[in-house]
């Protein structure tokens, strides 16, 4: 099979939290390929794995058994490689709006003008330019996370993982993020994933996998999730 273009590659890779009758199979051998220009949403209930897999595709988690590879990157995963806006609070508490955004910039060693210029073009993506001075204590939700968005396309990843973005935001809103993610991905021609349970946003993007009890099912969901079989067949 080719590994042309292919970002992270999971084999078999499966993770589980603790050990013996308590233990919980968070993701059972999951086997997938993201590419760049690859647009997928991962949807499925609350505790169906979702962050666990996100977190093993960016070298967060490490695998208990199986395995996750990176054929596309030169290093292992890091913030400018992988980009991942996180399903919870992840800004620095210290920092305002626009400097949180503009951090992996300026750690990357980018001076602080332009990575300042850049943070800014990235809060106005999603929105949120008007909070540039503002602490994230100051912040909804749902403006937090918009943020953590901007930040992210801001250090300009080749693969994004986003867990959730949208969880907090009305779908107008919403909407409006993914297409700043969307747009974001196609300009760096970068990977994008985002995980969901609005089947709205899952939509929005061109490919849709789903998981279920730590199950990853790459392709759309199964037919019986989404629609009873007809009792007549197809009818044509
Ligand atoms: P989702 O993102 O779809 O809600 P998660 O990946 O967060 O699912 O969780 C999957 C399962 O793994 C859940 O049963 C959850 O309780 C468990 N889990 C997740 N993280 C941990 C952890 N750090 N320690 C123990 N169990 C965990
Ligand atoms: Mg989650």
């Amino acid at each position: 099979m080719s590994t042309a273009g292919v970002l992270v590659r999971c084999r078999a890779a499966a993770r589980t939290y603790g050990a013996g009758p308590t233990a919980v199979v968070a993701v059972h051998g999951a086997s997938c390929e993201i590419r760049a220009g690859d647009r997928i949403a991962i949807t499925g209930p609350s505790g169906s794995g979702k962050s666990t897999l996100l977190h093993l595709l960016a070298a967060l988690e490490v695998p208990t058994t199986g395995e996750v590879t990176w054929p596309g990157l030169a290093e292992k995963p890091g913030p400018k490689t992988v980009g991942v806006v996180f399903q919870g609070p992840s800004l620095i508490p210290a920092l305002d709006v626009a400097e949180n955004t503009a951090l992996p910039l300026v750690l990357a060693g980018q001076p602080e003008p332009a990575a300042r210029r850049r943070a800014l073009d990235c809060l106005d993506l999603v929105d949120a330019a008007h909070l540039a001075d503002k602490l994230p204590e100051e912040l909804s939700g749902g403006q937090a996370q918009r943020v953590a968005v901007a930040r992210v396309l801001a250090a300009a990843p080749r693969l994004i993982l986003a867990d959730e973005p949208t969880g907090q935001l009305d779908q107008g809103t919403g909407s409006r993020v993914i297409d700043a993610l969307v747009a974001t991905a196609d300009a760096l021609g970068a990977g994008l994933v985002v995980t969901t349970h609005d089947p709205h946003v899952a939509r929005r993007l061109r490919e849709q996998w789903s998981m279920h009890d730590g199950r990853l099912q790459p392709g759309p969901p199964t037919p019986q999730d989404s629609q009873p079989p007809s009792p007549q067949g197809d009818g044509q």
